[in-house]
């Protein structure tokens, strides 16, 4: 193959697509399964954590994914414009491989409620960007209803070509281990990742490419938990804006996921959620946003109620970069010093 060309090359024969299907590809995916041996010390786990980092995808999150076999397919099928409701990375991924491919994008966003590199990145990619004054699960029942109305494609997670692509993240995690986790953790927003990746690890094992099934274990914010409480919320409120969602479409499937693998699906708190943010990054050098540290969240809740016997193997999903929110990291981290160009004032500190 000589270079990496994008999940769809690499996975052709699992996803929905043919020869006559164009390619449109950012070359994402073949992201880093990172062992993180200093992060499973600090919580006391004793197995191995792996980081599945999503945040080196070319728009900084998991949903590139699914947005080539998404737009590929839009492009089959003649589409000339795309829309999707976002809580920011969705938008910022239709915004680009729309630009790829040439297609008009318009993304609807909860005003106030997207981070600014997020948003920053929509713009530049060309998307006609729409700040709809509520939250994202109003901006996508009005998309749903206007991909009635019109001829424009949906590429949010309710276009199933997303989840196909998705699941991908799956294939290159038992790629990467030779045979699945015991244990795949998870962040709960919409709940289109969790059903993909649970759609991935079954088509694996369908084909024999790996010998056992893991548990999914799907972490929302505790403000934001609608699957966990078993009820829509009507108003979510998290600090984790990409999991700030009321009534996940894949609510369903999620739950099957769960059920069929005999996983769980609960809630951390917007302060475990911050406390893991900044362990991966001061323990493993990674730098994640904050709705990508609920799945760790989940994990380092669940070592500390001595969930685990020991020896187990665990992914972690780390869903987008933190780079798309450098507000919220400067919020909750040690402030930087200010000092004259005085060497002696410098030394005194860095001596302390
Ligand atoms: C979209 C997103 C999620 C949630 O994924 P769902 O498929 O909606 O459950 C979590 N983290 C980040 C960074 C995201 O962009």
């Amino acid at each position: 193959m000589g270079y990496w060309r994008g999940i769809i090359e690499c996975y052709r024969e699992f996803l929905p697509v043919d020869e006559k299907t164009p390619i449109i590809t950012l070359y994402e995916g073949n992201t880093p399964l990172v062992h993180a041996q200093n992060l499973a010390r600090e919580i006391g786990f004793r197995g191995e954590i792996f980081l599945k980092y999503e945040g080196l995808n070319p728009t900084g999150s998991f949903k590139d994914r699914g947005m080539t076999v998404a737009i590929s397919k839009a492009v089959e099928d003649g589409k000339k414009a795309v829309i999707c409701a976002s809580t920011g990375n969705t938008s910022a991924s239709a915004a680009a491989y729309a630009a790829k491919a040439g297609l008009k994008a318009f993304v609807l966003l909860p005003k106030g409620a997207v981070a600014l590199g997020k948003l920053s990145q929509a713009v530049i990619y060309g998307a006609r960007v729409i700040a709809v004054q509520g939250n994202f699960d109003d901006a996508l029942y009005m998309v749903r209803k206007i991909g009635e109305i019109l001829p424009v494609e949906i590429v949010n997670s309710v276009n199933p070509y997303r989840i196909e692509g998705q699941k991908t993240g799956a294939f290159e995690v038992c790629d990467a281990l030779g045979d699945a986790p015991d244990y795949h953790f998870i962040p709960v927003g919409n709940a289109g990742n969790i059903t993909a990746y649970w759609k991935g690890y079954r088509e694996y094992y369908q084909v024999g490419k790996i010998r056992r099934l893991p548990k999914m274990m799907g972490w929302q914010a505790e403000g934001s938990a609608p699957i966990v409480k078993g009820y829509p919320i009507k108003n979510p409120q998290t600090i984790a804006t990409a999991i700030k969602i009321g009534n996940p479409y894949s609510w369903q499937p999620a739950l099957q996921a769960v059920h069929q693998s005999g996983g769980l699906i609960d809630a951390v708190s917007d302060e475990e959620i911050l406390q893991a943010y900044k362990l991966i990054a001061s323990k493993e050098g990674i730098f994640c946003e904050p709705a990508s540290a609920a799945s760790v969240a989940g994990l380092i809740k669940l070592t500390r109620e001595n969930f685990f016997k020991g020896g187990e193997v665990v992914v972690c999903t780390l869903t987008g970069n933190g780079l798309k929110d450098p507000d919220t990291a400067m919020k909750v981290c040690e402030q930087p010093i200010t000092l004259p160009p005085d060497l002696d004032k410098v030394l005194e500190l860095i001596e302390q």
